[in-house]
């Protein structure tokens, strides 16, 4: 309704804006999903093959997890219905956290609502004006915003370059403290971090280093314990941050090192602080997910490899795909109205993989983020990759009609 002037005004103002965003190919709108993640859905009433869902592991509707996310709600209640240090803390939480320092070999691990607040919280705790952080030029927004609200000078370094990093920690010896963060697998490019040359680095330079593990726990390493620790990293990551709601099919996320660091956290990490407990149903359901990681190491195996296998067929037709070593295909296609439209075509053909945009990503490389899970079956990647070849080649006859 908008029966008041200021109403009228806010309407105007902000429709002009969002014009701008639609020219510019770069309106967003939400999608409804009526039926479980999985490699077929119901998506705004239609049933769709979806290829850009985080449940990489198949996890989120398993019945274990389910199961144990019922039981938890049953014996829990719905809510924590508090913050952690007031009375919000829960025995499903420890249990939890106990969980996560032993899949993980670390000394402790402290939970946050989600990733975003994780990666805000610690690098906020951690940093402040005279310190450094030090941060590759992909990481995630949350990272971004983390470093934004520490009020520590940020440097960045570019993607994945050791060299770059090791040019700024020379460049800024003489800090409080730096503090090194990379993501172990990139969420919108999918391709590992040098993790081995950057701890060095940071070792080199007694910087701390933090490495946000959202999309490479569950998939790589040990029972699924991430790529720190397939690399056998866990002692030169001073800060292991890793989240629920992808391979572990659960929701919230967090943090794993020393209990020196878990206790400065709990003390000092606002967005620990200052908001409501996990919900006991995502902590239990957690908790069975690991589980199941550890018992099931054929599920990332197998995703891994059938990822590696549709990105090189994708290759071989011409499509721009960088190999990327994980679960994550970036189809790049340039401008934002390319990436939107290959998406639509795709959708018109029952497929739907989210076109990635800015400020997702920098400008020019727009590109659809194929995400595959385990329980895709080959039908269903096989119609995928006739799908993506067709309408790439319609898409650049289009192109050509109107030159
Ligand atoms: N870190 C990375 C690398 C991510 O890709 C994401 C989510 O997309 C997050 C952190 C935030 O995690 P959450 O979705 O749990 O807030």
């Amino acid at each position: 309704m908008t029966d008041s002037r200021g109403d009228i005004a806010i309407d105007s103002v902000l429709g002009a804006e969002l014009e701008l965003l639609h020219r510019d190919g770069l309106y967003r709108r939400l999608r409804e999903v009526s039926s479980a993640q999985d490699g077929s859905v119901v998506l705004d009433g239609q049933p769709v093959m979806l290829f850009c869902s985080n449940n990489y592991l198949g996890l989120a509707n398993h019945p274990e997890v389910v199961a144990a996310a019922r039981e938890a709600t049953l014996r829990y209640g719905a809510s924590a219905a508090s913050s952690r240090l007031v009375s919000g803390h829960m025995s499903i939480h420890s249990a939890l956290e106990s969980r996560i320092a032993s899949w993980k070999r670390r000394e402790s691990a402290l939970l946050f609502s989600t990733g975003y607040h994780a990666n805000v919280g610690v690098i906020t705790a951690l940093t402040g004006a005279d310190d450094l952080i030090v941060s590759d030029e992909l990481n995630h927004a949350s990272i971004v915003d983390g470093a934004r609200l520490s009020r520590a000078p940020t440097a960045i370094y570019r993607h994945n370059d050791v060299d770059d990093l090791l040019r700024i920690l020379e460049q800024h010896s003489g800090k409080r403290r730096v503090l090194v963060v990379t993501e172990a697998v990139f969420s919108m490019d999918g391709d590992l971090a040098p993790l081995t040359d950057i701890a060095l680095a940071a070792e080199k330079h007694g910087a701390w280093l933090m490495v946000d593990e959202a999309h490479s726990a569950g998939i790589f390493g040990p029972g699924g314990a991430g790529l720190v620790a397939e690399l056998g990293l866990e002692a030169q990551v001073q800060v292991h941050m890793g989240t629920l709601g992808k391979a572990l099919g659960s929701f919230g996320a967090y943090v794993a090192g020393s209990r020196a660091l878990t206790t400065a956290l709990i003390n000092r990490a606002r967005p620990f602080i200052f908001t409501t407990g996990l919900p006991p149903a995502a902590a239990a359901a957690a908790v069975a997910a690991i589980d199941l990681v550890e018992r099931e190491p054929q599920r990332a195996a197998g995703l891994l490899a059938r990822s590696a296998s549709l990105g090189a067929r994708l290759r071989r037709a011409g499509l721009r795909v960088p190999q990327t070593g994980s679960q994550i295909l970036p189809v790049i296609v340039g401008g934002a109205t390319d990436a939107t439209d290959l998406a639509r075509r795709l959708l018109d053909r029952g497929i739907y993989v989210a076109a990635i945009r800015p400020p997702t990503v920098p400008r020019g490389s727009s590109r659809l983020r194929i995400s595959l899970m385990a329980t895709h079956s080959s039908q269903q990647i096989a119609a995928l990759h006739d799908a993506l070849i067709d309408c790439a080649n319609d898409g650049a006859a289009d192109a050509a009609d109107q030159s």
